[in-house]
């Protein structure tokens, strides 16, 4: 393999783990300059990219490298003059086109809407067909059908999207009115800011309460901080009694952000509250079809997109990660890909789960259920410490296959029948309550998506 077509592989990994934006922002001047035994150097347009590269992104690049080049050891980066860096720039062939040209990586400054994220663009199917419509009907009438909307379910399954596809389609019906969209973390620390330093304060305020549309995405991230949770409710009820529409993602229902208070919760359920599940297999072979119509001559055979279907189950981005891989590896061999060839791409690029670590499961569970580590080790028997313990050892069993014995050890020196206590206690709980089998649904998809970092 040539340094190019190893680049390329390599990037159509990468390019399905980030945002375009950032996909484009760091790499798209880089190249292989060098492959010496198991040494690989990167070049760089600037001391700037290569940090930045060097601190965030060393081990996602690594990793890809591995999958197509088992024999890398170690990886340096480089700062190239431009003039040194234009030639192996355009010898690259452009496996990304598609994706970079200058509408995905836009993003409008006023509205943080990013063009890309379209109704035309979206799939429906049974798993979102309920949050689709109403998010349609949010469109029609703004501020009057469902207020506020509350879209949840976990990641990757096109809340994003979704909420965008919001934004954009009423900027295009009602050019008049102000939208909004904003993260929950950046939306937190605008208020923080507004807190500390008085004299904004007003001027926060008023910014947020001006717009007819507020979209907030990922808002269990305001759990725990009490002092955003305030000034959104008296943001939320400015806007309702004006008849403005808020919209909120979530990766999980109302019921189960913790620390939320209950005025803000019950607002978040006085709307209308709609989930997305993960898709079945007629979907994602839908989505998987949609997707790959714009590949042109790269599509890939009938065959091979229902094998692809069939093997990436957990949610869209990883479809959209396998079909980049496979386009990838049939633009270099220019040839479309037999399903053998599939196969074995896609059975490098899916790590087995069994490769979670106890540790990383006892961390997601600490995480989801906002207790520290260490209390779920300790002897207490209080009762929010008592069930987020019972759920570690449940999936330390279920999902890391640990024996009884290792479950009570690993749980501050447990005999081996608290652990199997633990484990029935869950699956039977499981079997009656929703938002158990939610809560569990929920740290699956974190910690299998963490796993990929
Ligand atoms: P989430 O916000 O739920 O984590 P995103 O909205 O970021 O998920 O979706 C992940 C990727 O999958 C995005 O590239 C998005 O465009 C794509 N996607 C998600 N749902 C759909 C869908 N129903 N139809 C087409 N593309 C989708
Ligand atoms: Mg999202």
């Amino acid at each position: 393999m040539t340094n190019d077509e190893l680049w390329k592989l390599t990037l159509s990994g990468i390019e399905a783990e980030l945002s375009h934006a950032n996909f484009a922002t760091w790499f798209a001047q880089t190249a292989i300059m060098e492959q010496t035994s198991g040494k690989i150097v990167i070049g760089t347009p600037s001391a700037f990219v290569k940090e930045w590269l060097e601190n965030k992104y060393m081990k996602l690049v690594l990793k890809y490298l591995r999958t197509h080049a088992p024999e890398v050891r170690s990886l340096e980066f480089s700062i190239l003059s431009q003039g040194a860096l234009t030639p192996s720039k355009a010898q690259l062939p452009k496996p990304h086109e598609e994706q970079m040209d200058m509408r995905e990586l836009y993003v409008d400054k006023d509205t943080n809407l990013n063009p890309r994220y379209t109704f035309e663009t979206f799939v429906v199917g049974r798993f979102n067909e309920i949050a689709h419509a109403a998010a349609l009907a949010v469109t029609e009438k703004p501020g009057v059908a469902y207020n506020p909307l509350y879209i949840y379910g976990g990641v990757g399954l096109g809340k994003t999207h979704l909420l965008q596809s919001i934004g954009n389609r009423i900027r295009a019906l009602f050019p008049a009115k102000r939208v909004y969209y904003v993260s929950t973390d950046r939306f937190a620390n605008d208020i923080m800011f507004a807190i500390r330093t008085p004299s904004e304060k007003d001027a926060i305020k008023e910014k947020y309460r001006s717009f007819d549309l507020l979209i907030l995405d990922d808002v269990q991230f305001i759990a725990n901080r009490t002092a955003s949770q305030e000034e959104m409710f008296h943001i939320f009820n400015a806007m309702s009694e004006a008849n403005k529409q808020i919209v909120f993602s979530s990766d999980r229902p109302p019921k189960s952000i913790i620390n939320l208070d209950d005025r803000l919760r019950s607002r978040f359920e006085g709307g209308m509250m709609a989930d997305v599940v993960e898709p079945d297999y007629e979907t994602r072979l839908a989505i998987l079809q949609a997707k790959a119509i714009v590949k042109e001559e790269y599509r890939p055979a009938a065959d091979v997109l229902e094998y692809t279907a069939s093997v990436i189950q957990t949610n869209i981005r990883e479809l959209e990660g396998a079909l980049n891989t496979i386009v990838a590896n049939s633009k270099i061999r220019r040839r479309p890909l037999s399903i053998e060839e599939v196969k074995d791409i896609l059975s490098k690029n899916t790590k087995p789960r069994r490769s979670l670590s106890a540790q990383h499961i006892i961390k997601s569970v600490a995480q989801f259920y906002d207790v520290p580590e260490r209390y779920l080790f300790e002897k207490t028997r209080r009762k929010e410490v008592v069930r987020p313990r019972q759920v570690a050892m449940f999936l330390l069993r279920e999902d890391f296959s640990g024996s009884y014995p290792y479950i009570g050890q690993k749980f501050g020196g447990r005999d081996h029948t608290t652990a199997i206590h633990a484990y029935l206690k869950i699956s039977g709980d499981m079997k009656k309550d929703e938002r158990l089998r939610e809560e569990i649904k929920t740290i699956r998809s974190h910690l299998y998506d963490d796993e990929k970092s």
